[in-house]
């Protein structure tokens, strides 16, 4: 079925569940470590307590700090986690992302799911869009894996530095 949001749901939460701001509860990486650290850090964007945990058990590193409580909010040891993006490919609410600040002066790699068909190439330019769907930069796609053999891909996509905090979603342009 497609989506069903008025206006007024889509500025609280875009379609796909995507978080409409940077919301206390988000988890975001320390910054003086993550401009430092390659391979990127994990963002998860899931403050709410839901019964679900695929993230903490997906994790190989134990870098999502596993739940006493299937309702618990995922909280990160940064110590630990090697944006290698396993929970990107797993969380159901498309709430994982990882960024890598340390690709260029002005760009970054942002890691993100994608479910759509057709599948983007590398080498793509693709559209980035903001939470609440908005095209706010063009991107090129990095890589294109899928980390669990399970049909969901993770999409790397070059985006400028400065949409760190506003790029969670891409559309392929055909
Ligand atoms: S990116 Fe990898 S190491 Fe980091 S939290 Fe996700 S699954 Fe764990
Ligand atoms: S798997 Fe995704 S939706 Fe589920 S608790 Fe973890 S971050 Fe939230």
């Amino acid at each position: 079925m497609g989506c069903t949001c008025n206006s007024s749901d889509k500025e609280k939460l875009f379609c796909s569940g995507v978080l409409v701001d940077n919301r206390p509860g988000a988890v975001l990486p320390p910054q003086d470590a993550w401009e430092k650290k390659k391979g990127g850090y994990v963002i998860i964007e899931c403050p709410q307590r839901i019964p679900c945990n695929p993230c903490a058990t997906s994790c190989p590193t134990g870098a999502v700090v596993p739940f006493v409580d299937i309702n618990d909010v995922p909280a990160i040891d940064y110590d630990k986690c090697t944006g290698c993006a396993l929970c990107v490919a797993k969380c159901p609410g498309l709430a994982c992302f990882v960024v890598d600040l340390t690709y260029g002066a002005d760009e970054a790699v942002i890691k993100l799911p994608y479910e759509l068909e057709p599948k983007p190439v590398k080498g793509a330019r693709v559209k980035c869009l903001n939470r609440v769907g908005d095209e706010v930069s063009d991107g090129e796609v990095f890589a294109v894996t899928e980390p669990l053999k399970d049909h969901t891909t993770v999409v790397s996509v070059v985006i400028p530095k400065k949409l760190v905090g506003e790029i969670r979603a891409i559309k392929v342009v055909c």
